[in-house]
């Protein structure tokens, strides 16, 4: 069992410590290797996201690492999954895109207006119990995005669990630019930070 978590050396980041823990990951040679072929097909994606990282280290917001990953790639579709809570933010990155000549293709999570009940969900599922309320669609959003072929999608701002569905129907690699923290301003390390301190009891 890994427990990268709880390591206290981190030799893999700095071999100047000394000696890997006894179930460190990286005494798994064999294994590390096999893994490393897994990243052929992506070799150019995977090196233009190393140079981002690299250019922009602690001065370019998330934002404009993915809109330089955008264009450094030359997708020309992309695909825009998106919470109807972001609808203005879809829309101002929307605009970012289309200003750098991407054409951008967007599914927004109610897609397809289904009555969560209708769905076959319980009343106790709806946020306001006993009027219409649209189940959102993650698995749809990722199909109606892989038909229209996008090269690339972002995620801005589905729910927790949503997420995990859309990034598992997605054809095209994804990236997540918003996680959504409806109590947070979208900043789920926020309790992060404070679990041991104001979100102790939130937690
Ligand atoms: S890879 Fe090994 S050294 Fe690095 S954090 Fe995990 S257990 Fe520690």
């Amino acid at each position: 069992m890994y427990t990268c978590s709880s390591c206290t050396v981190h030799t893999c980041e700095k071999p100047e410590n000394g000696n890997y823990p006894k179930n460190c990951p990286v005494l798994q040679k064999e294994r590390i290797g096999e893994i490393l072929k897994e990243y052929e097909p992506y070799r150019e994606f995977f090196t233009t996201c190393a140079r981002i990282e690299a250019e922009g280290y602690c001065q370019w917001p998330r934002l404009r690492e993915t809109l330089e990953l955008c264009q450094r790639m030359g997708y020309k579709k992309l695909g825009l999954a998106f919470c109807a809570g972001f609808r203005s933010e879809a829309k101002i990155l929307e605009n970012l895109l289309r200003s750098r000549g991407i054409q951008v293709v967007s599914a927004v999570c109610k897609v397809g207006g289904i009555d969560k009940e209708d769905f076959g969900m319980p009343s106790d599922c709806k946020i306001h119990p006993g009027g219409y309320e649209p189940v959102c669609n993650p698995i749809a959003q990722a199909e109606l995005l892989n038909d229209a072929e996008t090269e690339f999608n972002i995620v801005l701002g589905l729910c927790v669990g949503h997420d995990s569905l859309f990034l598992k129907h997605a054809n095209a690699l994804s990236t997540v630019l918003v996680a959504k923290d409806r109590v947070l301003a979208h900043n789920p390390c926020g309790a992060i930070y404070t679990a041991n301190g104001y979100y102790k009891n939130k937690l």
